[in-house]
């Protein structure tokens, strides 16, 4: 009785619909009694919001109620230097392309915004980021961009995002321990288990890019010359084809470390040495299977994801560490972009969650039908 009353509840707010099972299930068993009915959502019934702040990808998005994209808009010019400026900067953005959609602000669940920076979601608070190199910013960039678009926000570290994303729409459904790995300028990663993202007591994990490695003639963003993200990475990619002019890694440079690292991966010639490239991941890919014993580890990001960084990666662990694809854990690509992540993260968050706002949706369904019928 009580999810009878909730579906019909559900019904009247037009988040879910019916559907004739059979018409989907093109069976021809004959059934007995009741013809069954399906649910589903209704894709148009709600909106989520996206912002990603990144060198690669820094754009606004929105998505339907079933996790397809719905509209996007990439952003120039980019404010990093200030956490407060960059916030302004993607929600006038993305209210204007809430805006041009048309789409009602009160149809949307909330805002998930992917970052590259370690997040505390339950204080809605950046605790850090090396990359941009702000420091913890006491939930201002959320306040920021609530102040100008009045919806729910939850934010997060790109690599967290891209794994909430994979676990409910991509490569990792029905996994409840993963681990994914986010390599482009830098490498990062997301450590799920149980379905939890592991945050660790500081609020900082998943730090691999600190992992030691080889000695090179570059320095880390933490000041030593033998850290992975100076041998798995763009960055390192970079440094190898000649590209840098400078050893130590310079923030106002991201820009650009990004626009050549696309440039490199559209090269056919280069493709051996990002194979290369890879093959220096899989130390620390042994590592996090023997520490955590994930079910999958997944390679994400403009870099993680390419073909031959990815193969390079596969190969060193099956040569060097003794991985098959039968055995404990499989190491997969990812399938979701970050851009599509942050708008799947504000589902994940304020659609398939109890801190769905139903009210909202019922006095708005509730208010057109009175417009409608007087
Ligand atoms: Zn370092």
């Amino acid at each position: 009785m009580a999810a009878t009353r909730i579906v019909r509840e559900l019904m009247e707010a037009g988040i879910i619909e019916e559907f004739d099972v059979r018409s989907k299930n093109k069976s021809n068993k004959r059934t007995v009694g009741r013809p069954r009915t399906g649910l589903r959502m209704v894709p148009d019934g709600l909106f989520a919001a996206g912002v990603t702040v990144s060198a690669y990808h820094s754009e606004v998005s929105i998505c339907d109620a079933s996790g397809s994209l719905y509209a996007h808009s990439r952003l120039e010019n980019l404010p990093f230097e200030s956490g407060t400026e960059a916030a302004q900067f993607y929600a006038k953005a993305l209210r204007e392309l809430i805006e041009k959609t048309g789409i009602d602000v009160e149809r949307m669940v909330g805002i998930g915004v992917a970052l590259s920076a370690r997040t505390a979601p339950d204080r809605s608070e950046i605790v850090t980021s090396e990359y941009f190199g702000w420091e913890n910013d006491g939930g201002s960039f959320c306040r920021e961009i609530q102040e100008i678009i009045d919806l729910p926000v939850e934010i997060e570290n790109i690599a967290n995002a891209l794994a909430i994303a994979e676990m409910r729409y991509g490569a990792a459904r029905d996994v409840r321990d993963l681990t994914l790995i986010h390599a482009a300028t830098f490498v990062g990663a997301s450590v799920v288990s149980e379905n939890r993202i592991v945050r660790g007591a500081s609020g900082v994990s998943g730090l691999i890019g600190h992992f030691r490695a080889e000695e090179q003639p570059l320095i880390c963003v933490c000041g030593r010359r033998d850290c992975l993200n100076l041998n798995a990475t763009g960055f390192a990619l970079l440094s190898r084809l000649g590209k840098l002019d400078h050893q130590a890694f310079d923030r106002s440079r991201l820009p650009f470390y990004a626009a050549s690292l696309l440039e490199a991966l559209e090269d056919d010639n280069v493709s051996d040495l990002v194979a290369d490239t890879g093959e220096k991941l899989a130390p620390a890919l042994d590592c996090i299977a023997k520490l955590l014993g994930p079910r999958m580890i997944i390679l994400s990001g403009h870099l993680g994801a390419n073909d031959a960084y990815f193969e390079g990666a596969k190969a060193s662990l099956e040569r060097d560490f003794d991985y098959s694809t039968d055995g404990p854990f499989r190491l997969v690509q990812g399938s979701i972009t970050s851009v599509r992540s942050a708008a799947l993260l504000a589902l994940h968050a304020f659609c398939f969650s109890d801190r769905l706002d139903f009210e909202r949706f019922a006095l708005r369904a509730k208010r057109r039908e009175e417009s409608l019928y007087g």
